[in-house]
């Protein structure tokens, strides 16, 4: 799908850093923003590129590219992933950065936003390269972070084990133990309960949410994923549990599907045994080209970016989109499926219960107090069904779609945040 979904659409659709700019531009116009503070929410406020030498196993020295890019910090210390791919870019990065300066502002966590990069290819590098890696560039970025300045986590390519070394090497250099500086980590180093799961039960609950507004039971409602990592996973699992009928699951190398419902904890044995969903007794095989464009209720993309273009958004038959990916949808996409009065759950919307329990940790980091499951999980429904609620009626108030609306809620708080610290000179 993703092949097709991106063949014959502009390249300037499938830029990241023109979608978010596209999103800003429509939201800043509706809000009559004037234009200096347009030209200021338009520019990330700071971005450093850093070469990272490592010695590799071979006793090659290479070097590599890294980013941190902080969009804002208007609402409070930045906050954002680092992703380790081989196709990340400083746009890429500063588009990320400044969704997630909407997203906290959107969920209202006292955040701005940020992102990190590095040019690799995670999966050909020994643990021990890794490492070498992820200190490096902790060391080159370190007067960038701290719990009070910018607060990273784990995005596409990294992990909690990672989190653990920047930690570990922040700690080094600061000579005190400072857990608050990441999030994502290990339980055991001041990691919460809860996290690994977050951004699947925040799409959970934002379903929910849309589920009650269309006046339907999860039970009677079908759904496609497309992603079968952490975000997708986790969402399969929480929505079975819940009762919802997981009937596709899309991934790069095929799809499944049974109009019953998959059993996703199977699905998931049959992955590890196999390296693959596909040829699950429990389903059949079905094109993952076709797979997003079949009937169902609610579609959740939780792989990657510009999956649903200009191209086959036409095509997308589900009722309700819920983007607990980044950035799935492109502005080109949009008008088509407003037109076909797609319910659309906005990425910074749906997919910010992994940042929520992320500022969980912060919090209970610095007070060194350590909450239990079932605390994480009602602040996080809190948080989650306030900003639907935020978002819907924001929409329904002013006439326009979920997007529309998450961003400029998200730029109405940003700008109410620089307005009253003022601007400083
Ligand atoms: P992940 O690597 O754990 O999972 C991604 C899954 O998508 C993998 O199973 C992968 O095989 C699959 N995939 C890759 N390319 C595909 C394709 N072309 N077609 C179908 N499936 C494909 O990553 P994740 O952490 O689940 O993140 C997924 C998305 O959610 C990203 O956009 C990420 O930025 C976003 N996100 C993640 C979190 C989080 O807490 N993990 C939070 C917010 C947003």
């Amino acid at each position: 799908m993703i092949a097709e979904a991106t063949s014959a659409v502009p390249a300037n659709e499938l830029n990241p850093w023109i979608s978010a700019e596209t999103r800003f531009n429509q939201a800043a116009q509706r809000l009559n923003l004037e234009e200096g503070m347009r030209k200021m929410l338009a520019t990330p406020t700071r971005e450093v590129t850093v070469a990272i030498p490592i010695m590799l196993d071979d006793g090659r020295l290479e070097v590599f590219t890294g980013y941190r890019v902080q969009h804002s910090i208007a609402r409070g210390p930045a906050k954002g992933g680092i992703r380790f791919a081989p196709d990340v870019s400083l746009d890429e990065v500063r588009a990320l950065s400044s969704w997630m300066t909407w997203k906290c502002a959107v969920v209202n966590i006292p955040y701005g936003g940020a992102k990190g990069g590095v040019i690799c290819d995670p999966s050909i590098m020994s643990e021990g390269e890794l490492e070498r890696l992820t200190r490096r560039y902790t060391s080159a970025i370190i007067e960038m972070i701290g719990p009070e300045i910018d607060i990273p986590a784990p995005d596409l390519g990294t992990n909690e084990r990672m989190m653990a070394w920047i930690m570990d090497t922040y700690s080094m250099h600061k000579r005190q133990a400072t857990t608050a500086v990441v999030t994502g980590k290990p339980l055991i180093l001041g990691g919460s309960r809860g996290r690994a799961e977050a951004t699947g039960r925040g799409c959970m609950i934002v379903c929910q949410q849309a589920l009650a507004r269309l006046k339907k039971q999860p039970t009677e409602t079908e759904v496609i994923i497309q992603g079968f990592g952490n975000v997708g996973g986790m969402s399969a699992r929480l929505m079975s549990k819940a009762g919802f009928k997981i009937a596709g699951i899309v991934e790069w190398d095929g799809a499944v599907y049974n109009s019953h419902g998959l059993d996703i904890e199977k699905l998931m044995q049959h992955r590890k045994e196999t390296g693959s969903i596909v040829d699950f007794a429990g389903a059949d095989n079905v094109d993952k080209d076709e797979a997003l464009t079949m009937e169902c209720d609610i579609l959740l993309p939780a792989a990657k970016e510009n999956v649903i273009t200009s191209r086959n958004a036409a095509r997308i038959r589900a009722k309700v989109i819920c983007e607990g990916a980044n950035g799935p949808t492109t502005p080109g996409a949009d008008p088509i499926l407003r037109e076909n009065n797609v319910f659309i759950i906005p990425d910074i919307l749906a997919n910010a219960g992994g940042v929520s329990v992320s500022y969980f940790e912060w919090v209970q980091d610095r007070m060194g107090y350590f909450w239990n499951e079932e605390l994480v999980i009602q602040r996080l429904e809190e948080i989650m069904v306030t900003s639907f609620q935020d978002v819907v009626e924001y929409a329904e108030k002013n006439n326009i779609d979920n997007r529309l609306a998450a961003n400029m809620l998200a730029l109405d708080r940003v700008i109410a945040a620089i307005k009253l610290r003022g601007i400083y000179a």
